[in-house]
């Protein structure tokens, strides 16, 4: 097993849609295994998105402490949203050092494939509908600073970009 390097903002990566699994490989179970791994290295993180790690593909792993345990979608696409939107502060492990409020469907009904290929449909709420909704995000291109006013995400983006410059300058230097 092992833990993959996390991607973060701006790399282009994240910014893009992720590929269809067409049939799940061994080799793609083997990397879910590690973006378990990779997810539970950082203790706060509750969700991952292959992009995260640098695969353009719609998988993702999930665990949010509670009965269901660690959760492998593959292909997962939100088929219904129920309840209210909720409005929360959420933080990526792609984007550190901010937190945005982003509203949520309380409900989700997803669709997605399990390890072995069977079709699954998973209805969860709360904290885990959540996390679904960001990961599936993720899997879309779509970062929580989308959920900004263009302003603020105008200012956040070049915040980002001022520090990607200056550890270009602090390599260089050594
Ligand atoms: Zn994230």
């Amino acid at each position: 097993m092992s833990v993959y390097k996390i991607v973060t903002y701006p790399a282009p990566i994240l910014r893009i849609k992720a590929r269809i699994v067409q049939s799940i490989s061994a080799s793609q179970r083997v990397f879910l295994i590690n973006m378990a791994e990779t997810m539970y290295d950082n203790k706060v993180a509750v969700g991952l998105a292959a992009e995260q790690v640098s695969l353009d593909e719609k998988l993702v792993v999930i665990d949010v402490c509670d009965k269901n345990g660690l959760i492998k979608l593959i292909n997962p696409r939100i088929k219904e949203k129920k309840g209210e939107t909720i409005l929360m502060e959420e933080g990526c492990m792609s984007m550190p050092g901010i937190s945005v409020v982003v509203p949520r469907a309380e409900k989700v009904k997803v669709e997605a494939k399990d390890e072995r290929g069977r079709a699954i449909i998973l209805e969860a709420d709360g904290f885990l509908a959540r996390v679904i909704q960001h990961e599936i995000d993720h899997l879309n291109g779509k970062l929580i600073i989308d959920y900004l006013s263009p302003a603020k995400k105008l200012l956040v983006e070049s915040k980002y970009r001022v520090k990607k410059t200056f550890n270009k300058i602090g390599k260089g230097a050594k």
